[in-house]
């Protein structure tokens, strides 16, 4: 049986992108930034990770995003009125959020930005820029600190590039 622990993982992980002590600092920076702007409004924060409160998937294959969505689990609660911040992983060719900004923006929120860890602006197929944005990163596939390859690797503390050894051999 493969063994998936953290120490295996990293023999498929090429370059350290971004170290677990620079994740803590920007992502302590970025909400810093966030409750200044937004101090004394309540404010929504939709997540919409796959664990999550919302779900979305997007057909394609385990790289590279089709730009249909679906919505596995719609929010509980209405944001008509309401102050929302979207927490994104990472932003890529914008169409995920660019389908969900437009699909919110109909219920009428007071106001709607988004916020992501990572933004890879060299992928861009629509025009979209994150409002608040931890890192920019160069066009290649990264894994960690909660970003997966087929349900793998989100557990590693970095974000870090993917071997394309490890999708190129299957
Ligand atoms: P977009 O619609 O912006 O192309 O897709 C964004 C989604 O694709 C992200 O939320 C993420 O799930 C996935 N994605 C895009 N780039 C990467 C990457 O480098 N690594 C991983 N693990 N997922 C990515
Ligand atoms: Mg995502």
């Amino acid at each position: 049986m493969k063994n998936w622990g953290t120490e295996f993982m990293n023999k498929d992980i090429a370059e350290v992108l971004i170290t677990e002590e620079q994740i803590r600092q920007r992502v302590k920076e970025l909400g810093e930034q966030i409750s200044r702007e937004y101090a004394g409004k309540e404010v929504v924060l939709l997540c919409h990770l796959k664990m999550d409160f919302m779900s979305i998937s997007s057909y394609g294959d385990a790289q590279k995003t089709s730009g249909i969505v679906r919505i596995n689990k719609d929010m509980d609660s209405s944001i008509t009125g309401k102050h929302v911040i979207i927490a994104e992983d990472i932003m890529d060719s914008g169409l995920t959020l660019s389908y969900l900004t437009r699909l919110l923006s109909e219920r009428q929120p007071a106001s709607l930005r988004v916020c992501a860890l990572l933004d890879k602006p060299e992928r861009r197929e629509c025009e979209i820029t994150p409002d608040y944005c931890g890192f920019t990163i160069p066009n290649k596939f990264v894994v960690g600190y909660g970003l997966d390859y087929k349900g793998y690797y989100r557990n590693l503390p970095y974000v870090g590039v993917l071997d394309p050894k490890v999708y190129e051999q299957q």
